[in-house]
């Protein structure tokens, strides 16, 4: 299997699974995709474990790559956590939630520091990652290659400016991950991380674990597999699935994985005020923005990265619009439904979550066949869930386990030369 970047129209420089992985993005500066998208395995059962399904319908993504052998291994270090379907009165909820840090993104960060670890042991090399945070990702990114070995990583996060629960989970780390917090904005931190791979004294031995790398992506599509599947077992209908979207990572997993067979009725994206997508499935004309302050902040995303590969994927504007739908949800509407879901169902459901519930709840209010996905527990939003159910979230095993480790950073001023010393 080989993959070329989205702008490299007519796949001159084709690669295979590892090296895209190694390089992150691609050097014309557009993102890896499939060559060709494979058809699913024959013998897919959704009642099997879930690493060994997920391994399954990433093999062919592997085939006559380096780490085709190792790949199950891999698949089975990274996903040692549960991926269940939650049943409501009106809808199914697909619990991303269930990893170390709470939120989907460790599937994606699990299984590229795995990988990442395998490549570099048989290359005999080492590499530092350097991440630039507000939040999520960089919580996701130093749990999942804590205590990798050939493998470092550096977590630059803004003083004052990430939430108290983020924070923690950014600097409870010690061994290979560092946390520095940076007197500045993100912006600021994004420029020195910026600075650093085009710094000739460091750029080697750098490299970015962004949303964007092929090895965070397969991962997502191995999950709308077998939820779609188990949904079919289990309703006896293909699923409509609805999306919490930012950089529309996980959702371009959901198009790979009904493009190569699986029983999608229909993908539908949730935003939250930052509205570029709506926009443009209106309009007909992309255009890109600065993005808009929300509570559903792992979305705020006005310029998101993804859509270049489901351009690859959907080349004209007919099909894009056959193929895609969006609605906006806004703060207001996003507090509303974390209160009537807590009061109808009992069901305490985060930020990002809710603007997918509230989806459900304007555009399919009769339509069984849902299942919406919740991309984190609640307990790491608790500042904004509690007041609105007026009682306290509770918070998962492994979150509070994170949350209790003794915190450690260093406080340094915006020069990457700091990074360092
Ligand atoms: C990152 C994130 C999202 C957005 O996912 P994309 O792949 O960027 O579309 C949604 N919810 C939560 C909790 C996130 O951390």
């Amino acid at each position: 299997m080989l993959y070329h970047s989205t702008r490299d129209k007519e796949h001159k420089a084709p690669l295979g699974a590892s090296d895209a992985i190694l390089k992150g993005l691609a050097p014309d500066g557009g993102l890896y995709v499939p060559e060709k998208l494979p058809g699913l395995p024959g013998d897919l059962d959704p009642s099997m474990e879930y690493w060994r399904f997920a391994s399954k319908v990433l093999a062919p993504f592997f085939k006559g790559d380096v780490l085709e052998d190792a790949l199950p291994g891999i698949c089975q270090k990274a996903f040692d956590f549960p991926v269940p379907i939650r049943e409501l009165s009106h809808s199914s909820v697909l619990e991303l939630f269930h990893g170390p840090t709470s939120a989907f993104k460790d599937f994606g960060a699990r299984f590229l520091a795995f990988s990442m670890e395998d490549l570099l042991k048989q290359r005999g090399e080492d590499l530092c990652i350097l991440v630039a945070t507000s939040g999520d990702t960089g919580g996701a990114v130093a749990a999942a290659f804590h205590g990798r070995s050939h493998l470092s990583v550096k977590v630059l996060f803004p003083k004052g400016r990430v939430a108290e629960r983020q924070r923690r989970q950014l600097t409870c780390w010690d061994g290979n991950v560092e946390a520095y917090e940076v007197d500045g904005s993100f912006d600021d931190c994004q420029a020195m991380v910026k600075a650093a791979f085009v710094d000739p004294a460091y750029a080697a031995g750098l490299s970015s674990a962004n949303s964007i790398n092929l090895g965070r992506l397969l991962p997502q599509m191995a999950y709308y597999v077998y939820a779609s599947m188990l949904y079919k077992k289990e309703h006896g209908v293909a699923p409509t699935i609805i999306i919490p979207s930012g950089n529309v990572g996980n959702s371009t997993g959901a198009y790979w994985a009904k493009e190569m067979g699986a029983p999608i009725e229909r993908i539908v994206l949730a935003v939250n005020a930052n509205r570029t997508i709506p926009d443009f499935l209106e309009s007909g004309t992309y255009e890109a923005r600065a993005s808009i302050k929300t509570l559903a902040n792992a979305m705020d995303v006005g310029a998101p990265s993804n859509m270049e590969r489901l351009f690859d994927l959907y080349p004209s504007l007919d099909q894009i619009r056959a193929k895609l739908s969006a609605w906006s949800v806004s703060d207001d509407e996003i507090r509303q439904t974390i209160k009537e879901t807590y009061e109808e169902e009992g069901y305490i459901i985060c930020p990002h979550t809710a603007c997918a519930e509230r989806v459900r709840r304007t555009q399919f209010p009769s339509d069984e066949n849902v299942m919406i996905v919740s991309t984190a527990h609640p307990a790491k939003f608790e500042t904004i869930v509690e007041p609105l159910i007026g009682t306290e979230v509770p918070v998962p095993e492994a979150l509070s386990k994170l949350l209790s480790r003794e915190s450690h950073s260093k406080a340094i001023a915006a020069d990457h030369h700091l990074l360092f010393q």
